[in-house]
């Protein structure tokens, strides 16, 4: 098991965890913590010279690790299948815009068709945007949700399902995008995490924390060590399957948001040290 983490080398923070910031706000705060990466929510890029603002990350001494997100490829009908290639495709040009070298997905679900349906779409629509992705050099991190969210964000729920869609996949450009807050329920999550690897198919790592009792199930998102996931033993066994990428902080939180951002930054630091 790995001990604690002793340097901010590896720490990313999403752009949507603190989300009252602008993209330029967060890039001189994180960097001013001395945050190395920063992963990019799309809505961040609004209204702005893309290029330019990852020329803007560079300057502020950050690597953009990824864009996100992507993904919600299922619908009842054609038409809205084929709008969600297109947004995939705009949302691979983003992230080679911003210099980022994956989109996270978020692959979506439609309730109104049975979660086999939705995944053979996710399928489909995932290689339907490969071949823009390999131009573009950018690599599709597909994120396996937790199953409370089935109904319309995604249905793939687990590590092994995410697995199994990568692996028919098969290629170099399609990955998995691990997050302890949607997995750390699994029994089986060591062995695929593990499998994952062996694959070289682990393309991030997303870590906060499970607060208990959970008062909302999107926005009440805890600080590493606030909840009851053990972090530092999912990310040795990340870290075992030859993982070497950022540990990227994702955290909702309206309680977080509503509160000062830069004490918030200094707790992120703070619980990253100790998870
Ligand atoms: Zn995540």
């Amino acid at each position: 098991m790995s001990g604690p983490i002793k340097d901010l080398s590896k720490l990313c923070i999403h752009t949507i965890t603190t989300k009252p910031w602008s993209i330029e706000e967060a890039a001189e705060q994180y960097q001013k913590a001395g945050v190395k990466g920063i992963s990019v929510w799309r809505n961040y890029l609004e209204g702005r010279n893309i290029v330019q603002t990852g020329e803007m990350l560079k300057n502020h001494g950050l690597k953009a690790v990824a864009l996100v997100r992507g993904g919600f490829f299922p619908a009842t009908t054609l038409g809205k299948r084929q709008l969600a290639i297109t947004d995939n495709k705009k949302a691979v040009d983003e992230a080679a815009a911003v210099g980022a070298e994956m989109v996270v997905l978020v692959c979506g679900a439609d309730p109104g068709q049975p979660l086999e349906v939705s995944r053979a779409q996710i399928q489909e629509g995932i290689e339907a945007v490969l071949p823009h992705a390999i131009e573009n050099k950018v690599k599709l991190a597909i994120e396996p949700l937790h199953p409370m969210y089935a109904d319309t964000r995604s249905a793939i729920n687990t590590m092994a399902q995410a697995n199994d869609m990568a692996e028919a996949i098969n290629s170099d450009f399609v990955g998995v995008a691990a997050d302890v807050y949607h997995l750390w329920w699994d029994p089986n999550l060591e062995a695929e995490i593990k499998r994952c690897g062996a694959h070289g198919n682990l393309l991030a790592f997303h870590i906060c924390d499970w607060l208990s009792p959970t008062t909302d199930f999107l926005n009440d998102r805890g600080l590493m060590g606030e909840g009851c996931i053990n972090i530092p033993l999912i990310r040795s066994w990340v870290e075992e399957a030859g993982f070497t990428g950022f540990n990227e902080v994702e955290i909702f939180s309206d309680r977080l948001w509503a509160g000062d951002q830069n004490e918030f930054l200094d707790k992120i630091v703070e619980s990253y040290y100790h998870c």
